[in-house]
């Protein structure tokens, strides 16, 4: 699958497919630009296109390196991503996740050694702004004094979060936001759904095509289901269903998609409560919907949605909250 392939970003693809053409690839890249938009599958067919063995100056998926890459067992490309601050080595979150030292370490001793195949070395950095303060100077050096033959590519959603040191060391290219209906065909067709539940992801997902694609669509609305049946039912009068509710949130999978879902349940209750119920996102549940807007007011509703937010906020770092009694917090105040 060729560069041509990437949909949606040709004014991006177009200024490496340049860079590819005149041998003029940067030593370090910086892909910036909101979450889920292909800037990690734009970053993978870079590091396949220096070294796919068929083309000079793109990438054919079927050689032995691109496939090799595209099942990381081509061990020079490699990719950095944050981890949950308390697991020690354990699976990758890139919600709450962070860089620390070792990681940037540890990719410096690989990118030292010769490149194995002859072609370039890629350390690809996913979510970049997720490196602390001492990771990012770590960085620095290596960003300073690249070694030869390598390529370093850092994705970031949140550009100002990095030391600005960094950011002027590095070719940033800017990824910006597909376009609705290009998102909506994409999941339709990466995920063989019907036109309304394409919809339904996009904007569950934020407009994250890269997240919606990683769901397990059925478990993710049936998630979405329990949590907004369980709302009418949340009351200060019987706290120990509250906390139940609480853990099941916070302990569950995604708690931060979690929030996203009461997130986009009141948002819809006020388009409802606007009489645009052709606007609403949750168009499946409409009926639990409207049940759940009788007796909503106002104020009632932004106050819902502004403690939401603080929520998701206080869960992602640099807050990282401990999200059970974030969780029950949030909930106490909806019950109110
Ligand atoms: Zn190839």
């Amino acid at each position: 699958m060729p560069f041509k392939d990437i949909i949606g970003h040709d004014r991006e693809i177009t200024i490496l497919k340049k860079a590819l053409l005149n041998n003029k690839v940067a030593h370090s890249f910086l892909f910036a630009g909101p979450e889920g938009v292909g800037k990690r599958f734009a970053a993978i067919s870079l590091a396949k296109s220096l070294n796919c063995s068929a083309s000079a100056d793109d990438f054919c998926g079927d050689c032995q390196n691109c496939r090799d890459i595209d099942n990381s067992s081509y061990s020079d490309v490699f990719m950095i991503e944050p981890r949950e601050p308390e697991s020690k080595g354990g699976d990758v979150d890139h919600e709450t996740g962070i860089i620390k030292i070792d990681a940037v370490r540890d990719a410096q001793q690989r990118l030292s050694y010769r490149a194995a195949r002859g072609g370039k070395k890629i350390c690809i950095v996913d979510g970049a702004e997720k490196m602390n303060k001492e990771a990012q100077n770590a960085f620095l050096k290596t960003l300073e004094e690249p070694p030869p033959d390598s390529v370093i590519i850092l994705i970031v959603s949140d550009g100002a979060a990095l030391l600005p040191t960094i950011v002027s060391r590095c070719q940033r290219i800017n990824f910006r936001p597909l376009p609705r209906n290009i998102m909506v065909g994409i999941i339709k067709e990466r995920l063989a759904v019907t036109d309304d539940v394409a919809a339904l992801l996009c904007s569950l997902s934020g407009g994250s095509v890269g997240k919606a694609l990683g769901w397990d669509i059925e478990s993710m609305l049936e998630q979405r289901k329990r949590i907004v049946e369980m709302l009418p039912r949340l009351s200060l009068t019987d706290m120990e269903g509250l906390f139940n509710a609480a853990e099941e949130i916070s302990k569950g999978e995604r708690p931060v998609e979690s929030l996203e879902f009461l997130k986009m349940w009141y948002r819809d209750i006020a388009v409802i409560k606007e009489g645009r119920d052709d606007m609403v996102v949750n168009s499946d549940l409409l009926p639990v919907l409207k049940k759940h807007t009788q007796g909503q007011t106002f104020s009632k509703i932004t106050s819902g949605f502004k403690a939401i937010l603080d929520a998701q906020a206080d869960i992602m770092p640099p807050r990282y909250a401990n999200k059970q009694l974030t969780v029950e917090n949030l909930l106490m105040q909806l019950a109110q």
